[in-house]
């Protein structure tokens, strides 16, 4: 990895100046953080290996976990992936928006943002400053999400400079990032499509164009012992704040009265402690420390807040944390893989807390 030099790190708006500022950095071989629909990218020409490693440096991110290589047109494909009957209908579908397609890679794609695998993740973002930047630029810009590795992705421009300052050159502010989590990873590469990673692109939206799709088995549970990750980025720890999260499950009224015995419990043996709750039962945990993670009928929400939520607990130095649950379902099932690893899988049934 490149050593790191410290440098001046710009946080300027969106404009036509610091759009064509940030192209004509990416071209130079430097890095940008920009935002997306899904959370914000830091981005290098996917061309430039050197650029690229730039990247891993920035992040402290291990060279095996492969990069997300962006694009406005689907012309730049030719130079990049094999295009399938599949990824076509995927791309008429979803493009641009919040789905990542793996396929088979070209060979002018550098191997450091493949991390050597025969496959390449591409996506065509929709944010209107994502498209904007990649036409000025008009390169293959590689981008995994602008935070450093281990903490949560970052749904705003501030969390990139908490996490960035004095590592790379600029960060353009877009406003919140609307989807709030990473896109939908979707492998088109094996003999089934697979989604590798959930998002805001539904299991059941891709089967509405695909028929069958499956799904990669580690999403709501931690890698056994010898598995193999599919996609390389599920074996590290994901998404975790410093506190200790814990997952409560069960009947409505079960799992609010188990939120205030184990808050109440935590506080009362000196833990900075904290509820993750949603935002109908605020009032009921009002002396709870609550965090409001959206309305329970609006999985939507709670996505769009979940980082947000996560990383104010580290700034609020939370060491004990219980967090209410959604159904893993749809735009819940990429919440609960988000959630499901921030609290390492650790899950308490609320009805052993309350009889
Ligand atoms: P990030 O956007 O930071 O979450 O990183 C990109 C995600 O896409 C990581 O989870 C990677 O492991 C995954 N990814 C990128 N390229 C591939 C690939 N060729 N095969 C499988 N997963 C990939
Ligand atoms: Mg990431």
């Amino acid at each position: 990895m490149k050593d790191m030099i410290p440098m001046n790190t710009q946080l300027l708006p969106a404009n036509d100046e610091s759009l064509s500022l940030a192209a004509r950095l990416l071209a130079d071989g430097q890095l940008v953080a920009f935002p997306t629909e899904t959370v914000y990218g830091l981005g290098a020409n996917a061309l430039d290996a050197q650029a690229v490693l730039g990247i891993f440096a920035a992040k402290g991110r291990p060279g095996d976990n492969p990069l997300i290589v962006h694009i406005h047109d689907r012309r730049q494909l030719a130079d990049i992936c094999e295009v399938t009957p599949d990824a076509l209908r995927l791309m008429d579908a979803f493009w641009p928006g919040p789905l990542t397609i793996i396929l088979p890679r070209k060979p002018g794609v550098p191997n450091e943002v493949t991390a050597n695998l025969d496959t390449v993740a591409v996506r065509m973002p929709s944010h209107p400053v994502a498209q904007a930047l990649l036409r000025a630029c008009d390169l293959p810009i590689a981008a995994p999400s602008a935070n450093r590795s281990g903490k949560p992705s970052p749904t705003a421009a501030r969390h990139v400079f908490d996490d960035m300052d004095g590592r790379i050159p600029l960060i353009i502010d877009g406003g919140e990032s609307d989807v709030g989590l990473e896109s939908t990873v979707i492998s088109l590469a094996g003999d089934k499509p697979c989604i590798l990673r959930p998002g805001g692109i539904t299991q059941a939206m891709l089967e509405s164009v695909l028929g069958p799709v499956e799904l990669a088995g580690s999403i709501l549970r931690p890698l056994e012992k010898g598995e193999k990750a599919l996609s390389p980025g599920m074996m590290y720890k994901h998404y975790s704040p410093d506190g200790q999260v814990t997952l409560i499950e069960g009947a409505e009224a079960d799992v609010v009265e188990a939120l205030r015995r184990l808050y109440a419990h935590a506080a009362g043996e000196g833990h900075r402690a904290c509820v993750m709750c949603f935002t109908e039962h605020m009032d009921a945990l009002r002396d709870c420390a609550p965090h409001d993670i959206g309305s329970k009928t609006d999985a939507s929400e709670v996505a769009h807040r979940l980082f947000n939520t996560l990383r104010l607990l580290d700034e609020e130095k939370m060491d004990v944390i219980f967090s209410e649950v959604v159904p893993p379902e749809g735009v819940g099932l990429a919440v609960m893989n988000r959630l499901g690893r921030a609290a390492a899988f650790r899950t308490v049934q609320a009805k052993e807390i309350t009889s």
